[in-house]
């Protein structure tokens, strides 16, 4: 665990950054799923691990069984060799959407069905997001991915919650409903989504739309009336954002429809611009699955980021996951430094953006701002 030396009673990591965009069944740690997966049964996986992963790992699992103690470090390599087949097994899947989206419902989603495990993969990754220097983030996740065991989304919300609660970092919560058909599945999933942001408004930033856009894409009635209500039924404390222009652009209606609705940030937006929204671009995520032709040559440099930062567009990083992309923080804001020529005014910036376009309460924000001061300077 990263030690958290304060000053004035506030943790000034030196690369301090804000983590908005973010979803729980993309952020596991890969020797978590391994383990579990090894304990579910590797066989009974739809969606397949590494061959070498499984070999590896049950190596262990029978020299653990049967070897002598001497044997431990042995046990321990292939265990690391086991999770890291697994991890670059991760990695390389987001060149094929189908495969990304494959691991995600097939390998991930199906270890988050217990209360234990949830929060086990919650605590972890707040120790990876302290790791990364982040003073503050939202978790989004859809509560309806995490009935499949039994629990009741009540549950699911409540587990995530209770560890998040007890962070060392301010944390928000954002739940999702997915894109999809319309029709009485989705109106339903919106309504039982928006009642929790109502229940839990204490901890729940906002609602929003995640999911495949190139399928169905724009701002659905059947989520927006909902997260229409939720915002009005907690008072305003729920707000409302989506994924959106992702993978193909928003029309200007839909922009201007979210604006006339107090509407003021939205996922990636990749493929527009605008002066007034909050952005929460995630660049590595983007060029991990292509997201824009002008992505193409996987090059960090060419993600339009760095330009809409020049252009005073309110942008933020993010990392939308870290199991399958290969990515953190720092990691992107080393990079912005290289392609971009990001200098300490334009990290604070970013995380500035972050505080300004985020769901957390007031209190956290004046401190969030203090921290990014007292890390990047006064410039
Ligand atoms: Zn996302």
């Amino acid at each position: 665990m990263t030690k958290m030396n304060k000053i004035n009673g506030l943790w000034v990591p030196a690369h301090a950054n804000v983590v908005n965009h973010t979803h729980l069944d993309c952020v596991l740690r890969h020797r978590d799923v391994v383990r579990f997966a090894a304990q579910a049964g590797f066989e009974t996986f739809k969606e397949p691990f590494p061959e070498l992963t499984v070999k590896l790992w049950r190596d262990a699992e029978l020299l653990a069984k049967t070897g002598l103690i001497t044997d431990r470090s042995l046990i321990a390599r292939l265990q690391r060799r086991a999770v890291s087949a697994y991890r670059e097994d991760c990695f390389q899947r987001g060149g094929d959407l189908t495969a990304y989206v494959a691991a995600i419902a097939n390998q991930l989603v199906p270890l988050m069905q217990t209360v234990e495990n949830i929060k086990l993969f919650t605590e972890h990754y707040i120790q990876d997001l302290v790791s990364d220097h982040t003073i503050g983030a939202q978790i989004r996740f859809a509560p309806h991915l995490h009935i499949f065991g039994g629990l009741s989304l009540e549950a699911v919300v409540e587990a995530v919650a209770e560890v998040t609660a007890n962070a060392p970092i301010p944390i928000k919560l954002i739940l999702c409903a997915l894109r999809g058909p319309e029709g009485e599945a989705k109106a339903k999933e919106a309504r039982e989504v928006a009642d929790l942001c109502i229940k839990y408004s204490a901890q729940v930033g906002a609602m929003d739309l995640a999911g495949a856009e190139a399928l169905w894409g724009g701002i659905p009635e059947w989520w927006w009336v909902e997260a229409l209500r939720a915002r009005e039924a907690s008072g305003g404390q729920c707000g409302i954002t989506l994924h959106l222009g992702e993978v193909q652009p928003a029309t200007a209606a839909e922009i201007q429809k979210l604006k006339d609705n107090g509407v003021f940030v939205v996922g990636h937006f990749l493929h527009n611009d605008d002066d007034e929204l909050y952005q929460e671009c995630c660049p590595h995520s983007n060029l991990t699955l292509t997201a824009h032709p002008c992505l193409t040559s996987g090059q960090f440099r060419c993600h339009p980021v760095g330009r809409k930062l020049e252009e005073k567009q309110r942008v933020m990083l993010s990392t939308d996951g870290t199991t399958l992309i290969k990515t953190s923080m720092r990691m992107q804001m080393a990079l912005g430094r290289r392609a971009f020529g990001w200098t300490a005014k334009d990290l604070r910036q970013l995380s500035l953006n972050a505080v300004n376009g985020g769901f957390y309460n007031e209190a956290d924000k004046k401190n969030m701002r203090k921290q990014l001061k007292l890390a990047y300077g006064q410039k």
